[in-house]
């Protein structure tokens, strides 16, 4: 067994794990990128919508309007589907989630995070070039359908505040739908059509295609399980235990930093070091849908935030 030597340990290679082995290299340092699987993007990263939403100011915030809560509570939104018996556990954190999502705090919260989402689509832009895929975003927006008058309606007064934040969009009526998506059937009461937003076809791809690029400017990937990260003298250890990951080499490695990018598994290594974030975990589906003949649609589109058509 080896021990491998690095300024900075970033654990996990999702995009956000990525992304941020690539800046810290960017920044001089000497960056290995620890992670269970044999590659990059094999989680999460692998299976979202491939949106960069650089028109989503606004996050999915806990909803004051009690008939929704209702909705949500009794698991009749397509949003949210929970298991009582695993309310206790998550209560504490909804709680914060509720005060965070006060009107004042919630658009604090949005405007800290506005510059950065203002970034992804020119940061997403530079990386994709320096990684050569550019095959690997489209430039065609991002289409919200609605089929009801009332998640219409209060989509366009999301919509309209969010105007005020540079957000550029365009309000569908039937008509100028089927314009657009001449392939797509079904009934709906309109859409909103953000012309900015990018859209990656093959999400796990590009986390792959970025570690690639990680590795051809000197960095160095360590197959191994994170949950090892241990606190050694001038900083911190991982690896090196019953052969470690999927490799199976079972190096070890030690930097004076750590990044921890476990995306949903993070508290893992957290809680065990006795951190405590305010961390929770929701569930998320994608669907692979196959074009009917030669029916294909044009942008990504998303009915009610349930999926995304891939080409
Ligand atoms: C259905 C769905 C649709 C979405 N759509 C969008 C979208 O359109 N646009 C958007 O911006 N976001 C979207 N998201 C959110 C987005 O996918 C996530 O925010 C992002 O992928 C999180 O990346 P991450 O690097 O934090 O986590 P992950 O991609 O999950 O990466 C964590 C990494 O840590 C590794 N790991 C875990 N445990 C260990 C361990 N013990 N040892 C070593 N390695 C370990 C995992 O293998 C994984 O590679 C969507 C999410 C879902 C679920």
């Amino acid at each position: 067994m080896k021990e491998l030597k690095a300024d900075v340990l970033v654990l996990g290679a999702g995009m956000v794990g990525v992304g941020a082995a690539l800046h810290l290299q960017k920044r001089g340092r000497d960056v290995i990128l620890v992670e269970r699987h044999a590659r990059a993007g094999e989680e999460t990263s692998y299976g979202n919508a491939g949106i960069i939403e650089s028109a989503s100011v606004f996050p999915y915030m806990f909803p004051r309007d009690l008939a929704e809560i209702a909705r949500y509570a009794l698991n009749r939104a397509p949003q949210v589907r929970y298991r009582l018996v695993d309310l206790p556990a998550f209560l504490p954190w909804l709680y914060r989630y509720f005060l965070a999502s006060a009107p004042d705090r919630a658009l604090r919260g949005a405007m800290a995070v506005l510059p950065l989402i203002r970034r992804s689509l020119i940061e997403h832009e530079l990386l994709i070039n320096e990684a050569g895929v550019p095959e690997l975003l489209q430039r065609k927006g991002w289409i919200k359908l609605f089929r009801s008058e009332s998640s219409l309606a209060k989509a366009m007064r999301e919509f309209e505040r969010a105007r005020q934040y540079g957000v550029e969009g365009e309000i569908l009526d039937a008509r100028a739908i089927a314009q657009r998506e001449p392939n797509l059937t079904g009934e709906f009461a309109g859409a909103i059509h953000l012309p900015t937003p990018g859209f990656v076809p093959d999400p796990g791809g590009l986390a792959k295609a970025y570690a690639d690029l990680f590795e051809r400017k000197g960095g160095r990937f360590l197959s191994a399980d994170a949950t090892t990260l241990e606190q050694v003298s001038g900083g911190w250890r991982v690896g090196g235990k019953g052969g470690g990951g999927n490799s199976g080499h079972g190096d070890a490695a030690v930097a004076r930093e750590a990044v921890v990018a476990l995306g949903p598994w993070s508290d893992l290594v957290f809680r065990r070091l006795g951190y405590a974030v305010p961390l929770a975990v929701k569930r998320g589906y994608h669907l692979h849908l196959a074009p009917h003949g030669n029916a294909v649609l044009i942008r990504c589109w998303m009915p009610i935030r349930a999926s995304c058509w891939r080409r």
